[in-house]
């Protein structure tokens, strides 16, 4: 592992917080100087949503006059693992539309980082990004359809949920079924293009590095190494902190082997095109689906429509065989066909998959797993570890806000900054 050999003396944890989240500190006692010239060093391991929202605010809840470096590390990089495949749907609601455990800022940080991106991209890089063109939801059974009307009085008044019947849902695509005549429809609700998605993140790390190195006395350094970890403790003496965002594969790492509440579950997702001889264009201003299968649309003529669920699999790789991408078309095609029978006409093009890191259910629902982690190691270090896992099949949903939330504790070196529900899976007996 290329890892530079800075050698950091052990930080005081109260006063580096200060310094992170207060840009006036007065320099006045030679050993304040000294802690303040050097840089305080980060890594973050993994380039997915987790960690390259964590950067990006790292970046940005840091003070003016903070030195900071950060290294990324990624075995494959920026996007390799879920995060790059995923089907890219966002809105803050679950299945029976019931708004998700602090959904609110959940959505609207989410939404904060999606415009950061976008505005990181050269004005004339004119593919989408972020398409907001909301989701729809058709009612498959009457039971279900009670539910999310109930469920649907208490949206959000920022992501709204609409019932809508066929004629209305045809004004939107064409060829709609709706076996109840009914669908929820989330006008705000959008869906990204993963992989540009992240690039463009890691452009705006990039880019406010840069701007804050230029308007403080702090400089910020941003490093992205392709590069494989093996071990937690290579990290020790290196940094001051490290947070661990290696999605399914957090607990391949000997420190963590087995002492984390997740399991896993691959998922595929087939591309599908429209051939140009064939059928009518998706329209412009049509919704993504989420159905049995979802399908979310890329462009008149291009869409993924995900996704299977394998649990217990351990098969991270993006790869889908013949014998897989057939399996998982038998098993998607007929539950797509039933809300969007037109999708007979679209030729499949390719499959990708992913390997999701489900936590385990709570009273709130299944939430990521947060927190510091040098107890979970065992263990005294000078480091302090963070682990930011968990995002289950929700990772757009939560990699802003609480992103945000771990690059504030790890700034202060201080996990009460998170709220409970977050850390309280430490508590598990395993
Ligand atoms: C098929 C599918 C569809 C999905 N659709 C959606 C969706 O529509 N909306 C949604 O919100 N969520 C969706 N999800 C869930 C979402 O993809 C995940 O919640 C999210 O990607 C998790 O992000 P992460 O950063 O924690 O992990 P990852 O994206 O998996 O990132 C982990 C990173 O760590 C790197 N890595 C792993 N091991 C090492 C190592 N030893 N050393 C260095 N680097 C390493 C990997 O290369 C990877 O880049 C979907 C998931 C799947 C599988």
């Amino acid at each position: 592992m290329a890892i530079s050999h800075w050698k950091s003396p052990p930080v005081a944890h109260n006063l580096c917080c200060y310094r992170a989240l207060h840009t006036t500190t007065t320099r006045t006692t030679s050993s304040t100087l000294s802690l303040s010239q050097r840089p305080l060093r980060y890594a973050v391991v993994g380039a997915g949503f987790a960690g390259l929202s964590v950067a990006w605010h790292l970046l940005n809840s840091s003070g003016k006059n903070l030195g900071l470096r950060i290294d990324i590390f990624d075995e494959v990089g920026i996007g390799g693992g879920a995060s790059g495949v995923s089907g890219g749907l966002l809105h803050p609601y679950s299945p029976k539309g019931k708004l998700l455990w602090r959904g609110a800022e959940c959505w609207n940080e989410c939404l904060k980082l999606l415009s950061i991106a976008e505005a990181a991209v050269p004005q004339d890089f004119n593919e989408f990004i972020v398409r907001r063109r909301g989701i729809l939801r058709p009612a498959m059974n009457l039971k279900n359809l009670l539910i999310l009307n109930d469920n649907a009085q208490n949206c959000l008044a920022s992501c709204r949920i609409e019932t809508i019947d066929q004629d209305a849902a045809q004004n939107l695509t064409p060829n709609l079924c709706l076996p109840f005549n009914s669908a929820f429809y989330m006008p705000e609700a959008v869906n990204i293009h993963p992989q540009r998605y992240l690039q463009a993140l890691f452009l705006a790390c990039e880019n406010l590095g840069k701007e804050l190195s230029n308007s403080g006395f702090g400089v910020k350094e941003l490093h992205l190494h392709k590069n494989s970890i093996h071990k937690l403790l290579d990290f020790e003496g290196e940094y001051d902190a490290v947070v661990v965002c290696l999605g399914a594969k957090a607990d391949l790492l000997p420190e963590l082997s087995g002492r984390l509440p997740l399991r896993t579950c691959r998922g595929v997702i087939a591309h599908l095109q429209l051939p140009d001889d064939m059928g009518e264009d998706y329209p412009d201003h049509g919704p993504s689906i989420l159905s049995d299968a979802w399908l979310a649309f890329q462009g008149p003529r291009s869409l993924y429509m995900g996704s299977t669920w394998e649990w217990k699999s351990r098969n991270s790789s993006p790869n889908v065989s013949a014998d897989e991408s057939s399996g998982a078309l038998q098993e998607l095609l007929p539950k797509a066909n039933v809300i969007y029978p037109a999708i007979k006409d679209w030729t499949f093009t390719g499959a990708k998959a992913g390997l999701r890191a489900m936590p385990p259910l709570t009273p709130h629902g299944s939430l990521p797993l947060l927190g510091c982690i040098n107890d979970v190691i065992g263990g005294n270090y000078a480091c302090n570890f963070w682990l930011f896992g968990g995002l289950g099949s929700r990772g757009l949903l939560y990699h802003g806000w609480l992103g945000k939330l771990i690059a504030q504790a790890m700034l202060c070196s201080n996990e009460e900054m998170i709220p409970t529900e977050l850390t309280s899976w430490k508590k598990i007996k395993r």
